[in-house]
């Protein structure tokens, strides 16, 4: 791996970061607060919220087994990706690498960044070949994104070609584990002593069941995690998504029990909709989604809109051909979808 100083773009590395007013003080208990230019009325929103969210961290850092210095906490995932490239990648210079299809907003935020995006294709069984990655890489590589269990294909990378990457890749490497709280698979998250320059994501937004309040986790080195806290917007965590945060971190159990029956769920719809006519092929899942190839997605997709069910219509993208991607629902509109699609 090459050093985080040659990593990391040289205005981020000398960068002075803002000093917020909550920031200047610290261990004394404060109790008159004349200092941010805020309003003494309409508590508790009146005043900004904590800049690190330091409670909350400490709560993920039980439950997720990972130490609250390796913890970055942004507005969902999608903050951390963009970060990953303002940190990291020089605007018309450097490029990324990902494995595709993957989550879309690897490639977004590099077109914003003006970041070249480089794609290596997935195998027919939506694997990856880590000399491939390897290879498709240069000396102006700064990361390479991995996504596990991977969005839209459902299904688990391997770990060892993971691994592989990790072991020789002189730059970053994401792992998105967006729903590995579906999978059985082992985390990474646990291993980020073991690889200075990975960076794992996490979120509220799927198997927690809090998309609406905006929160994703990065976990990485504690060295990443502070250039990645001097260059976030200064209270980017809202105080009622860190106060949400924390009450869904008690709901252990019930998330637990959501997972049980989702998963339950998915194994049911799965093998219906394997036998319905306009079955081609049901893609193995390890996520709370699959992907199904079917006769014609667009008119089936059509179809679904008329009755007022949504799914997702893969089928412009590469190796997804005529696929909808179908996330699983309650019990009652699984099997809603199951009768509207036995009458398509
Ligand atoms: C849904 C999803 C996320 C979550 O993004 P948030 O901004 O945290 O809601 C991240 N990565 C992948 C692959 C996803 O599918």
């Amino acid at each position: 791996m090459k050093t985080l100083k040659e990593l990391v773009r040289k205005n981020i590395w000398s960068l002075a970061p803002y000093s917020s007013a909550r920031n200047e003080y610290s261990g004394k208990v404060a109790r008159v607060f004349l200092d941010a230019n805020e309003n003494p009325y309409n508590k508790p929103l009146n005043r900004y919220p904590d800049p690190l969210q330091t409670d909350l961290k400490a709560e993920i850092s039980k439950i997720k087994g990972v130490a609250e210095e390796n913890i970055f906490l942004g507005n969902g995932s999608d903050e951390a990706i963009d970060l990953v490239y303002r940190v990291f990648c020089e605007p018309g210079k450097d490029n990324v690498v990902a494995i595709e299809p993957t989550y879309g907003m690897y490639k977004v935020c590099a077109d914003i960044n003006d970041v070249e995006y480089r794609k290596v294709l997935l195998n027919d069984r939506y694997q990856f070949n880590a000399d491939e990655l390897l290879e498709a890489c240069d000396d102006s590589t700064k990361v390479i994104w991995l996504c596990s269990p991977n969005n839209p294909t459902g299904n688990n990378l391997l770990r060892e070609e993971i691994e592989k990457v990790l072991h020789n890749f002189h730059g970053i490497v994401v792992v998105d584990e967006a729903y590995s709280d579906f999978s059985a698979a082992k985390t990474f998250r646990s291993e980020i002593r073991q690889y200075p320059n990975m960076i794992v994501l996490n979120t509220l937004s799927k198997a927690w069941g809090c998309a609406a309040i905006r929160l994703g986790m990065a976990f990485a080195s504690e060295e990443i995690i502070k250039i990645f806290n001097k260059v976030k917007y200064p209270y980017n965590v809202s105080l009622p998504t860190q106060q949400h945060a924390l009450e869904a971190m008690k709901r252990k159990f019930e998330v637990e029990e959501w997972i049980r029956r989702l998963l339950d769920e998915r194994t049911r719809l799965m093998q219906a909709v394997a036998l319905l006519p306009i079955c081609e092929k049901v893609y193995p899942s390890d996520a709370n989604f699959f992907l199904v190839k079917v006769t014609d997605a667009q008119s089936i997709y059509n179809y679904l809109v008329e009755k007022g069910i949504i799914v997702r219509n893969r089928s412009r993208i590469e190796l997804c051909n005529n696929c909808l991607r179908i996330t699983v629902g309650t019990k009652s509109e699984n099997t809603e979808l199951l009768s509207a699609l036995r009458q398509y």
